[in-house]
């Protein structure tokens, strides 16, 4: 059985063929820990544990490391802490931050069946690994030092911009790079940039004697080839990172190392999307992964529902999240644990099932075998097969908790009307407030005005009528 993957370095789908059988390679772009993940974050997860799991099948559960970062210093979370966190010195509030965010993408992805990565490296971690590359990229000629910054020299390497293919106007405007004066290249980028006085810093590379920090892309350079080589295997993550992150990936590490590659195989996933449009923290469209386990439209989704959801569509191919579908694969789980519970599953994995995943983890066929199996009462196999792919089979671990009070209770409606009903009291207008508190009766909600005995304002509890 061969493995077949579309490697976006080649733009074609391709036979994979690991650099050492014994120890395959893969690196994926973890999150940038300064708010909770959104369902579109999730996607890279699910996607790289589905191809993980194939690979320790194929390979040997021994013979597979994969590598997710987590990017502990950045700009965001800088922000983050002095708006959390202004009473305490930065530096202590980033560590609370980051902490907090870090333990809660663990559980969120452990909820959505993806099991831990082999390495999870912290950015702050590899800061000497980041420094030495750095210097060994300035001696090169790869890059130079200026006003307290060390920059990517793009014209030291004939063929940047080729990975993403992107024309220079393309790229410029991609990147959003900073014009900054001091740049040879506008297309320049930053290994390493000064800090200000409070921000986290460290002894700076480059023989600058001002502290500083690194850029976002040399840290994925430094973090793989400090636990993966120099040359690996297989690079993922979201297509948004193909340029410019990739695409300086590459450019630092091949010139640091002097090597043709830095990965074999790049592979992205396509978007998770709302109506057409990109999930994302900017557009203010999303929903979190947490917000959908304990409550969205109504009830608390298991994972396993929101995994095969993920599932359903071909992990290149943009992914529309609606209320409909969840609630189909999450009907689908039902109806296929309530009848392969009982029964011991089978010893092996059905062919199908990896011949499918095998095919550029087409994973959209391989759940209609799965349909297929539990329509031929193939009960053992289908059971076998699911958790396979990372499900626990079991009912008990599915059922989809109702909001109390049912739909009524949307607790985000609720929420809404109540915030509603309180603004229309402050403006005196308690007709307003009154139809509202009957709207929210209507719906099986009673309110408890209280004030608050420190501040006086006004606050609203609310609990479902019994
Ligand atoms: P970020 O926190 O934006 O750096 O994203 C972390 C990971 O999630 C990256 O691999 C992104 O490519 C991926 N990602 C972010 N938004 C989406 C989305 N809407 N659909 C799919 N992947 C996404
Ligand atoms: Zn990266």
């Amino acid at each position: 059985m061969s493995l077949t993957i579309y490697n976006t370095l080649t733009r074609r789908k391709e036979a994979f063929t690991p650099l050492d059988p014994a120890n395959v390679r893969l690196y994926v772009c973890g999150p940038t820990v300064y708010d909770c993940a959104h369902i579109g974050n999730a996607r890279p997860v699910i996607v790289f544990d589905v191809l993980f799991r194939l690979l320790r099948y194929v390979y040997g559960p021994d013979h597979v490391t994969y590598v997710r970062n987590i990017t502990d210093v950045d700009d965001k979370i800088n922000a983050r802490a002095a708006k959390d966190y202004p009473e305490l010195p930065l530096n202590e509030a980033i560590r609370k931050v980051t902490e907090k965010t870090e333990a809660q993408f663990r559980d969120d992805m452990r909820a959505l069946g993806a099991v831990d990565p082999t390495v999870e490296p912290r950015a702050t971690e590899h800061i000497g690994q980041m420094c030495a590359m750095i210097d060994r990229l300035i001696a090169k000629g790869s890059a130079y030092v200026a006003e307290g910054h060390v920059l990517f020299s793009v014209s030291s390497m004939s063929d940047y911009g080729k990975f993403s293919g992107r024309s220079l106007d393309e790229m410029l405007a991609g990147a959003r790079v900073e014009v900054a004066p001091f740049k040879h290249d506008p297309m320049d980028f930053v290994l390493w940039k000064p800090s200000k006085p409070g921000e986290p810093s460290w002894p700076s590379p480059g023989g600058i004697e001002t502290p500083g920090r690194p850029g976002w892309h040399i840290e994925c350079s430094a973090m793989s080839a400090a636990h993966l080589g120099e040359v690996f295997d297989i690079h993922g993550g979201g297509i948004d990172l193909v340029f410019p992150h990739h695409e300086n990936e590459i450019a630092q590490s091949r010139c640091a190392h002097g090597t043709d590659l830095m990965a074999q195989v790049w592979m992205h996933n396509g978007f998770l999307q709302v109506e057409g449009e990109k999930m994302s923290k900017s557009l203010g469209n999303f929903v979190t992964v947490q917000e959908l386990l304990t409550g969205w439209q109504g009830y608390a989704w298991p994972g396993e529902a929101l995994r095969l959801n993920m599932l359903r569509t071909h992990y290149r191919q943009p992914l529309d999240w609606t209320r409909v579908s969840l609630d189909e694969a999450h009907k689908t789980l039902w109806d296929w644990y309530g009848d392969v519970e009982a029964h011991e599953p089978a010893s092996e994995a059905p062919a199908a099932i990896v011949e499918a995943l095998s095919d550029d983890l087409n994973t959209p066929k391989v759940i209609a075998e799965l349909h297929k199996l539990h329509g031929a009462r193939q009960f053992a196999e289908l059971r076998v097969a699911l958790s396979f792919l990372g499900f626990s089979a079991s009912r008990a671990n599915i059922e989809r908790a109702s909001l109390e009070g049912g739909e009524a209770a949307e607790r985000g409606k609720v929420d809404e009307l109540i915030a509603a009903r309180l603004e229309a009291r402050k403006a005196k207008d308690f007709a307003e407030a009154d139809r509202i508190r009957d709207e929210l009766e209507a719906m099986g909600i009673v309110l408890m005005d209280a004030k608050d005995p420190e501040t006086g304002e006004l606050t609203t509890k609310w609990e479902v009528a019994r």
